[in-house]
């Protein structure tokens, strides 16, 4: 509509920022994931089971997170991954242990 103000710039920046995060995740994720696993073990960081097949970012890419810093990466198993999306880690593991999925993991449920 003419005379409506443009629209705001900065969610425009934010979106740009975002998908410059994700692509630059997304061309570094082969050659860190074995970086991640030696570094961190193969465990699950939020639910402790040993089948992290896939890199979660500690900090959300959505929320500012460094795509490739080794210190915003943990080894994650896929269903955490995609269940946890943009919800502290905390908050996750919280809500996951009200209604724990089976099997229960046996230790490092905190992934310390
Ligand atoms: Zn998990």
């Amino acid at each position: 509509m003419p005379g409506e103000p443009a629209p705001a710039e900065t969610a425009d920046a934010r979106t740009d920022a975002v998908g410059d995060r994700r692509r630059a995740w997304n061309r570094a994720r082969d050659r860190l994931y074995p970086l991640v696993i030696e570094t961190y073990g193969p465990t699950c960081w939020l639910c402790g089971i040993a089948d992290a097949t896939t890199t979660d970012h500690v900090v959300p890419l959505s929320a500012g997170g460094h795509p490739t810093a080794l210190s915003n990466l943990r080894p994650s198993c896929r269903p955490c991954n995609s269940a946890r999306q943009d919800t502290n880690a905390v908050t996750y593991r919280a809500k996951k242990q009200r209604r724990p999925a089976t099997p229960r993991p046996s230790r490092n449920w905190f992934g310390t």
